[in-house]
């Protein structure tokens, strides 16, 4: 069963390839449970990655918590679950544990105590530097006198604790993106420091630990992390764990193929969110932002792209964010949404923009105001903050006429004096959807509103002409909601 670990660093907000990367790895976590049970140890871990405590913030790790949540990736594992078998889930926390690991592999002869001072480092560096070779540690301590070692140690002489790098090793990975990537281990790095003299782990031999105590299977982690893969792949063979299948993941592009960034527009996910797009449209765009199917198939369902996700159909080739095709798939996911289940998400734009009063208005009225912009703007637009633009626009028509122009009787006053918003939304939506908005002049529910309160005034600005005039429907829509948002005072 596979155990998939997302592993943020705390530095910032989570962006779209953090956001990429989570999913892949929840989805075949998810695929996992699904195939072997839940009671397996099949899990999606969140690691929290704050040994850099300068950049580390709590703001952080609680903001790509947030934005986890929102996009509806639940860790089976994670920080707020410090007692579960293999927590805690913080690297802060697990100091002890790099301690005493550093401490088996000295003693185990696979890692040594190196008591050169900063300027004799430089010094080396220096030395290679002239002499043309690429620096690197020369292996002082390397086979240091026991004696001298244990004699400096007593006497509290500060020391790093390194890795000693076997003579011949070679580190080969079957990258699932990649293919086969080996690295020369003596020829590409010298002994590595895995604990600083004050005692901090550095990031690889905390990453290597954690994969190998977690019990991670599988690592997909962006491009960018490959080269760690040799240092982490020789800590892993040194602790004698298994190497997890790795697939790293190749950049993201902005349209001018440029490395995403901010000025590419909104990268981060809450900024998606506010945005207003929905958490299943971003995963089933992020999914194919660096996977396919094999189909043309794009919309995608959760379920779906668990049951469909494949690590080995990761695309090699780095991947061009669209924002247009992101739009496309979150108006797709829109229309098959039902309007009750996007109310809260169109209500917080609203509420965003300030278009709702909060006090002295009627709630359920403007409930029902919330389900009439939610229901129009569901079929035709991209974003949740459509249905704010809309609704704005209704909101800003200046009628000719108002409730009191309806003919007394009519089922439309009847509806509105009973203060029935609801049913008029209702029938609006079901005349919007099956495509049967009544014409002006006939005698019925809707031509109320358009011909006795709206006037001709807006009719004529839309040219409701033949039944098959889609552009017109939604301005009728909109005048009648302007009605309803009028005379329940939204
Ligand atoms: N903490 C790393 C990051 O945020 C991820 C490391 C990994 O996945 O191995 O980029």
């Amino acid at each position: 069963p596979p155990r998939m670990r997302f592993a943020p660093s705390p530095t910032g907000s989570l962006h779209v390839g953090g956001a990429r990367t989570a999913l892949y790895n929840w989805l075949v976590a998810k695929k996992g449970q699904m195939d072997y049970g839940k009671d397996t140890e099949s899990a999606f871990v969140l690691r929290v990655e704050d040994t850099d405590v300068a950049r580390s913030t709590k703001e952080s790790e609680n903001s790509v918590l947030a934005d986890l949540t929102w996009l509806g990736l639940h860790w089976d594992e994670g920080p707020d679950m410090p007692l579960a078998k293999y927590g805690p889930y913080r690297q802060s926390e697990r100091d002890a544990l790099y301690s005493k690991i550093a401490q088996t592999l000295i003693d185990e002869g696979k890692a040594y105590p190196c008591f050169c001072t900063p300027e004799e480092l430089e010094e080396m560096k220096a030395r290679m530097e002239a002499q043309g070779i690429p620096p690197r540690y020369d292996g002082t301590w390397r086979d240091a006198d026991p004696k001298v070692v244990a004699e400096k140690i007593a006497a509290g002489t500060p020391y790093t604790v390194r890795f000693k790098v076997p003579p011949g090793a070679r580190v080969v990975i079957d990258d699932a993106v990649r293919g086969t990537v080996s690295w020369d281990a003596e020829a590409t790095v010298g002994d590595f420091i895995l604990l600083r003299s004050s005692g901090i782990p550095v990031y690889n031999f905390c990453v290597a630990v954690d994969d190998a105590c977690m019990g991670i299977t599988t690592v997909i982690r962006a491009e960018e992390h490959l080269t760690n893969t040799l240092r982490q792949g020789l800590i892993l063979d040194a602790l004698g764990a298994p190497r997890p299948r790795y697939a790293h993941c190749s950049l993201i592009l902005g349209e001018d193929k440029q490395k995403l960034s901010k000025r590419h527009g909104a990268t981060s996910c809450n900024q998606f969110r506010l945005d207003g797009f929905l958490p299943d449209a971003m995963i089933n765009y992020l999914a194919l932002l660096g996977w396919n199917d094999g189909t043309d198939n794009e919309i995608f369902t959760r379920d779906e792209l668990i049951e469909a996700f494949d690590i080995n159909r990761i695309v090699k080739s780095p991947s061009v964010f669209d924002m247009d095709k992101l739009k496309w798939v979150n108006s797709q996911h829109l229309k098959k949404m039902k309007v009750e289940d996007i109310l809260h998400l169109v209500e917080e734009q609203l509420h965003a923009k300030d278009m709702i009063k909060t006090d002295g208005a009627d709630e359920k009225k403007v409930r029902d105001f919330v389900f009439a912009s939610t229901a129009l703007a569901k079929q035709m637009m991209e974003t949740l903050q459509d249905a704010a633009t809309n609704a704005q626009e209704v909101l800003g028509y200046n009628l000719p006429s108002s409730y009191e122009d309806l003919s007394d009787g009519s089922e439309a006053k009847e509806m509105i004096r009973q203060g029935n918003f609801y049913g008029i939304s209702m029938k609006l939506l079901e005349m919007y959807e099956s495509n049967t908005f009544p014409m002006p002049n006939s005698n019925n529910f809707l031509a109320a509103f358009v011909d006795e309160s709206n006037g001709m005034a807006i009719v004529e600005d839309t040219q409701v002409g033949g039944g098959d005039d889609a552009t017109s429907y939604p301005q009728q829509y909109k005048s009648t909601m302007k009605l309803m948002a009028k005379e329940m005072n939204v």
